[in-house]
């Protein structure tokens, strides 16, 4: 076979990990957006747009050097100009670095910013878990107290109940400043040496760089049930902060589960942490793409329940080189979400709206034909109200064009024929009933105004 052959035979496929969204799925996506955008407005917050790549010390300096992250998920690359770079495998790291780059301090006291756009890891393939996902987040900065957390618990808990998830449970935990943080450390690092000789390899690491993430072993967390955990270490500040946040989350009818073993893999949180997870998504099948040599992790492994996650991270502004600003924040996986509506059954009907075809008879009408479809296109009243027109098929029969309608789900058709350019007017044919009727052509977008109400259309 010669080289052209082999590579005329090679069938591209998206890269492992990687997932395309089609036109159904995308509908979906918008939809979570469009809610969230929406409901995020309404507490104060405003978008960001973040490029996907930063510089490679960005993260370092922020996720930390001994994060899971950091170690083995980014994908890092130099450019033509041997300059190190990282896509960015979260939202946050930009977010502060543009907030401190542009002065966002001194221009606004209080800055509330979102942002919605892919991440990308490079993690085992699995079902819920992909290396390019998207995800929503907000950052809040310079609000240290503890109603700016529960504002943002309740922001995430109000949009979850407006998306119809019922099964979904709010983890809570501080872990802690720097005035406790360390003291906790130790406790933990005393305990894990007796341990030690029975610990996982992972865990033996951790041990010297982030003993807290062994809580969070998969392996050594559920086995070693009597690790001490942070809130018996709590100073006396962080005490007071976390439980003011659990009594305005009471107070406002928010939920948590207070889980003092909830730690969070990134290393720039200080106090409340949180985490949402439901039981709708359970162990799934892999996608198809995986594949053996990247090893499928066991079934259990495979349940990937965790929704969103978030937290406050007082430090992190100063600590890459801003002003010493609070903030907290938190991120959504729109896949995982939206997994988790389609398992609960309460994914929102994904619609296209109203189509309408305008089709022709004859090659005298196409001109005119034409020049309809783009003025129905270009319609801003009809553009409001999502009406989507198709056509640009003239040439075929009209009987073709009629059934290309039918196919696509076309509500209405439009017919310019020979004898309706003459009088000036159209046919005009509701496919649902089969039955059409003459109308003059300049009546034309008033009637479709009359005959599709305003919510049929697409609410994006
Ligand atoms: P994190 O930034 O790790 O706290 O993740 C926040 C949320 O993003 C998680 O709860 C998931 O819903 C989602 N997420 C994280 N990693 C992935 C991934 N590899 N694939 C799909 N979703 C992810």
């Amino acid at each position: 076979m010669s080289y052209n052959s082999i590579v005329m035979s090679v069938k591209f496929q998206a890269v492992r990990g990687t997932h395309d969204l089609l036109p159904d799925q995308t509908a979906h996506f918008q939809q979570l957006e469009a809610r969230a955008r929406a409901l995020f407005g309404q507490f104060g917050f405003h978008e960001i747009r973040t490029p996907t790549f930063e510089a490679l010390e960005l993260f370092h300096r922020s996720l930390g050097e001994t994060t899971d992250i950091v170690e083995k998920e980014m994908y890092v690359f130099e450019d033509r100009g041997g300059r190190k770079l990282a896509l960015r495998p979260e939202g946050t790291a930009g977010v502060v670095r543009a907030f401190i780059e542009h002065h966002l301090a001194q221009t606004n006291p209080v800055c509330k910013l979102f942002y919605i756009g892919p991440m990308f890891r490079a993690e085992r393939p699995q079902a819920g878990r992909y290396r390019e996902f998207w995800q929503i987040g907000a950052e809040y900065f310079g609000n240290p107290y503890p109603e700016a957390d529960a504002e943002l618990l309740l922001m995430v808990q109000t949009l979850y109940r407006a998306l119809g998830l019922t099964d979904v449970q709010f983890k809570l935990n501080s872990l802690g400043d720097a005035t406790c943080r360390p003291v906790y450390r130790r406790a933990l690092t005393d305990y894990l040496e007796a341990e030690k000789p029975g610990l996982c390899e992972d865990c033996v690491r951790r041990m010297a760089k982030n003993p807290f993430r062994i809580l969070d072993c998969k392996i050594d967390g559920p086995r070693l049930k009597n690790l001490p955990t942070i809130d018996s270490f709590w100073c006396g500040d962080c005490r007071i902060h976390f439980k003011a946040v659990t009594s305005l989350l009471e107070k406002a009818g928010g939920q948590y589960v207070f889980t003092p073993r909830l730690v969070r893999g990134l290393d720039y949180y200080t106090r409340t942490v949180f985490e949402v997870s439901t039981s709708s998504l359970g162990a799934q099948d892999p996608p198809s793409s995986a594949s053996k040599e990247e090893g499928l992790a066991s079934k259990q492994e495979r349940s990937q329940g965790a929704l969103a996650a978030g937290g406050r991270y007082d430090t992190l502004v100063k600590q890459i080189g801003g002003p010493d600003v609070p903030a907290l924040g938190f991120a959504l996986g729109s896949e995982r979400t939206l997994d988790a509506l389609k398992a609960a059954k309460t994914q929102p009907a994904a619609s296209r709206g109203v189509l309408v075809f305008v089709a022709a008879q004859g090659e005298e009408t196409v001109p005119a034909a034409f020049q309809l479809l783009q003025e129905l296109r270009s319609n801003p009243q009809l553009g409001e109200r999502h009406i989507s027109v198709e056509g640009g098929f003239f040439q075929k029969k009209l009987g073709a064009q009629l059934t290309l309608a039918d196919r696509l789900d076309a509500r209405y058709c439009v017919i310019m024929g020979q004898d309706e350019l003459e009088k000036g007017e159209i046919t005009f044919r509701s496919l649902k009933e089969s039955t059409q009727t003459r109308i003059p052509r300049q009546k034309l977008i008033s009637h479709l105004l009359d005959v599709i109400p305003a919510e049929a259309g697409i609410q994006p």
